[in-house]
């Protein structure tokens, strides 16, 4: 993994968010925390798992945890305005 990969996930998600009602976390550290994460299993399992929730081996059930998620159900999103990880706050 390189700099130029993490570079490119954040722009992907940048864009993602563009009218959105949410934004990648302004914790710049944080963010590059997840985004590695990230980039670790889709280069290790070839998808991007949550980096901070623990998947079941039922490959059905574990696409619920490729990110970006389903987070709007999430209680942190609900109580907390982020995603389960805070990669994604609330505008
Ligand atoms: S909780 Fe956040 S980081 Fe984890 S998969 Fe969902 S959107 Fe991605």
């Amino acid at each position: 993994m390189n700099e130029s990969e993490i570079e490119g996930l954040r722009k992907l998600f940048e864009v993602f968010c563009t009218k959105q009602e949410f934004i990648l976390n302004p914790d710049r550290a944080h963010v590059d925390f997840l985004l590695k994460g990230l980039i670790e299993f889709k280069n290790t399992l070839g998808l991007m798992y949550c980096p901070c929730r623990i998947r079941t081996g039922n490959f059905e059930k574990d696409l619920e945890l490729v990110c970006p998620c389903n987070f709007f159900i999430q209680e942190t999103w609900i109580k907390e305005n982020r995603c389960w990880c805070g990669l994604f706050v609330r505008r």
